[in-house]
């Protein structure tokens, strides 16, 4: 674990300009340290991070110096292989290397809660963020960050003694940090991913499993009990198990869903709430899964009856983009996988009335698993980007395809051929990087050009 004052006159190694690690640079100059940020980039391609810095800091680009492997400990970005050969270097030298995310949390004199899994992180850290504050209000605050958006060294410095430090965290942070222990934590699920990076699904698993590793009996962790691999890691958890499921109900459960309720048991009290209105049995598990973390952190059931019923869903996660004509268009760009896309089609294809967009830059993972909800709830594909011709080959014969290159081809080609009443779903199933900057800029730009549409 990281402590400042072991590494007091120490200089410290930032390694990567990304928004985490110009933050991490920010708080350690801050505190003291003499910080050199150092960049593998040339200062071309990275000046607009840098602005960021304070004065401060010491900044290295196009590589690294001599000075690098002086330093006295060193901060990793989430982002950079274990393989990098400066870590490597580092690490031989017998430089500890710590995790931005711990980094942060040394300085924070809050109270972890942290939200991991493959799918439904930042709503639930979004919709946790929300609860939080209500429940700490007026005394304590509550302090979102991590991926979801502001980095963890940015905000949880500022944590005081009251107050919780809300954190999504992904696997990569986690595989970085030697020891987390949030006072309540969460495994939404696993299913394969980043397995580039972790090598394989057993080092992603262990990876995840360290949100709770180092948890002692007063915390509280929060399971998925319909994910195999979610309840096998709930064996081994040292802190109190909360489990909650979207199918089935009551023995072994805190939290499950009934009747269009949700219901929570938690401290021996049974009571029931309305869920957010988002579509899908998945919005549902995040909410439990939000909920219950509350409640083991000292929300009430009015907390969650007030918050739920106010919460709107967090942007290009199956987000409503307007009406033309009676279409309905959708956004859900942040949907950059093929589980994704699948998510939103099982959450709003009741009915055989979806246009599908599906295309970008592809993750070499099969389509063929869209075909059984394609055939239920598509009436044609629409494809974009550079993956196109390998999804209306692997999707032939499932429904029509149209090949209609860009966004805006296909949102013209949908309200051509759609009937009143009828879904135009933007939920790719891979990254943006072809032909838009991020998810984010897809998933605006959408927004914007349907705004456009009369
Ligand atoms: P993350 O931050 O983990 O990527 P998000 O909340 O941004 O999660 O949701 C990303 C996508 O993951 C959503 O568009 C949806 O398709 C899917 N998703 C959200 N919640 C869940 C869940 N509980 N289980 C499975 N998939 C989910």
């Amino acid at each position: 674990m990281f402590n400042p004052a072991d590494f007091k006159g120490k200089t410290a190694l930032v390694i990567g300009a990304g928004k985490s690690g110009a933050a991490c640079a920010n708080l350690l100059a801050a505190k003291g340290f003499d910080v050199l940020l150092t960049e593998k980039k040339p200062a071309a391609e990275v000046r607009q991070k840098l602005k960021s810095l304070s004065r401060e800091v010491k900044v290295e680009t196009g590589g690294h110096s001599r000075a690098a492997l002086a330093c006295g400990f060193a901060v990793k970005s989430p982002g950079l292989s274990h393989a990098n050969p400066l870590i490597t270097a580092l690490k031989k030298k017998k430089v500890p290397v710590f995790s931005e995310i711990e980094t942060a949390l040394a300085f924070s004199k809050g109270r972890l809660l942290a939200v991991t899994g493959t799918n439904g992180k930042t709503t639930t850290t979004v919709l946790l963020g929300e609860l939080m504050k209500a429940a700490l209000r007026p005394r304590g605050r509550a302090l979102v960050c991590g991926n979801v958006g502001t980095p963890a060294a940015e905000v949880a410095a500022k944590a005081r003694p009251g107050d919780a430090v809300v954190m999504e965290v992904s696997s990569y942070q986690l595989e970085d940090s030697s020891c987390l222990k949030p006072a309540a934590a969460c495994l939404l699920n696993i299913t394969p991913d980043h397995l580039d990076h972790h090598g394989s699904m057993a080092a992603y698993v262990a990876a995840k499993a360290k949100v709770f590793s180092f948890q002692d009996r007063n915390g509280a962790c929060v399971f998925n009990y319909e994910d195999p691999a979610c309840r096998r890691l709930a064996s081994r958890c040292p802190s109190k198990v909360l489990f909650f499921s979207s199918r089935r109900r009551g023995a072994g459960l805190s939290a499950w869903a009934d009747g269009g309720e949700l219901v929570f048991r938690f401290a021996g009290k049974t009571f029931s709430v309305k869920p957010p209105a988002l579509p899908g049995a998945h919005n549902l598990e995040n909410a439990m899964c939000a909920g219950l973390m509350a409640l083991s952190a000292g929300a009430k059931p009015v907390h969650l009856r007030k918050v739920f019923a106010a919460f709107k869903g967090v942007e290009h996660r199956i987000e409503p983009a307007g009406q033309v004509r009676g279409v309905n268009f959708v956004n859900d760009s942040k949907a950059t996988n093929v589980d994704s896309t699948l998510v939103a089609l099982k959450a709003l294809g009741a009915r055989r009335s979806l246009w599908l967009i599906l295309g970008g830059q592809g993750k070499g993972n099969p389509y063929a698993p869209l075909i059984p909800f394609i055939r239920r709830s598509v009436k044609a594909v629409l494809t974009i980007g550079e993956d196109a011709p390998k999804i209306e080959r692997e999707l032939a014969g499932a429904c029509p395809v149209i090949t209609a290159l860009t966004m805006e081809n296909a949102c013209r080609e949908i309200l051509q051929l759609a009937e009143k009443g009828d879904t135009a779903l933007f939920s790719p199933a891979c990254a943006s990087f072809d032909q838009f900057r991020d998810f984010e800029d897809r998933g605006r730009k959408f927004k914007a050009f349907v705004g456009t549409l009369r």
